[in-house]
């Protein structure tokens, strides 16, 4: 075949990479991005005529390396110091090994694991538009002779500047919904949820229980304690309840020092359950914050989500019943 066809044939594959990509996009379905970047990922492993790519997300939160998106494994995790990877973006520049089982920084652990063989190796760092780097493109096994540095950068360039500008999007919008201090979600997380796991819940089609709870004379806290004490009890009691959500029961943080968990397919009795476990369980659990053993208590407010109301109202019928609880003494569950 001539170099004319071959260059043909990458550029007809690549089309047709790109056009799934942008059917994916915009049809929206796609919600947690996956194929959007599996479909990257592709571009990546034909545009430097490879067997295997994956790409990398640097979690610098939790100093971890993870596979966003990779042919031919699951999901990897690694801490962000290890393999030929995390030395890319340790040394903020593009990595080539043509022999890796000679490269003490090759980690063969997946090879082992899945029977494959690892030949050449390229990782290239990738930035988002601020120069910050944020992830890394690793093309392994070149199907045409071994890695050069120039010419397979080059050509990888243009999906690893569209995988960046995507993680970049979609660390902002992930960031957006959540809470930095407890890492629960936050009110946007918590529509997202509604309109998206929830969604046959404001049909109708699905049964949901959800209680609000707000942590009592936390103020006081604050003021004997001060504000970085009161931030650590936020993060315990956060925890605490959120230790006890189910498999498919969310918590978030709706305010303050006030949460609320979502209990799909869970009637009152279950709920007002639950909450009356967490009460007696924070009540039994001093917090240690900062060196004060502090004794905290929550009231809770439950009801079931009724279909014909608006998600407002009904946080509003919830919210009712915790006014009710805070009335009438506090550390108690009211649900009527
Ligand atoms: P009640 O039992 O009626 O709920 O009394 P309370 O003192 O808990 O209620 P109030 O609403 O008066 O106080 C809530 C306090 O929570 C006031 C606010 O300063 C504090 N707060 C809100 N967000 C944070 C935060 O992120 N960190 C800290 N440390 N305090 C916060
Ligand atoms: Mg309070
Ligand atoms: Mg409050």
């Amino acid at each position: 075949m001539s170099t004319d066809n071959n260059g043909n044939q990458t550029l007809s594959q690549i089309y047709d990479i790109c056009s799934s990509l942008y059917k994916t996009m915009s049809d929206g379905s796609s919600r947690d991005h996956s194929e959007v970047f599996s479909y990257l990922t592709e571009l990546g492993k034909v545009l430097a005529n490879a067997d295997r790519a994956s790409f990398w997300k640097w979690d610098k939160r939790h100093h971890e390396l993870w596979t966003v998106s990779a042919t031919g494994t699951d999901k990897i995790v690694i801490p962000d110091q290890s393999g030929l990877v995390g030395k890319a973006l340790r040394e903020k520049r593009v990595l080539v090994t043509n022999d890796p089982y000679s490269d003490p920084d090759f980690n063969p652990s997946v090879d082992k694991k899945t029977g494959y063989t690892t030949k050449s190796v390229l990782v290239m760092p990738v930035t988002n538009i601020n120069g910050e780097y944020i992830g890394a493109f690793q093309i392994i096994n070149k199907l045409d002779g071994g890695f050069e540095e120039e010419r397979d950068v080059r050509a990888l360039s243009l999906a690893a500047l569209i995988c960046g500008i995507a993680l970049e999007s979609e660390t902002f919008r992930d960031e957006s919904m959540h809470d930095k201090l407890t890492g629960l979600k936050n009110r946007m997380g918590f529509y997202q949820d509604f309109s998206n796991k929830y969604g046959k819940v404001l049909s109708g089609e699905r049964k949901l229980s959800l209680f609000i709870c707000d942590i009592d004379k936390f103020k006081r806290v604050n003021d004997t304690y001060g504000h970085n004490a009161g931030d650590r009890v936020l993060e315990f009691a956060s925890a605490l309840v959120e230790s006890f959500a189910g498999e498919n029961e969310g918590v978030y943080r709706w305010g303050g020092e006030e949460f609320i968990m979502l209990m799909p397919d869970t009637d009152l009795q279950g709920c007002v359950a639950k909450a009356e476990t967490i009460r007696e369980k924070l009540q039994n659990s001093p917090c240690n914050a900062e060196g004060n053993i502090i004794n905290l208590t929550m009231s809770f407010g439950c009801a079931v989500f009724d279909p014909s109301k608006t998600i407002e109202e009904n946080v509003s019928v919830a919210d009712g019943h915790l006014y009710t609880a805070k009335e009438t003494g506090r550390n108690r569950v009211i649900y009527e």
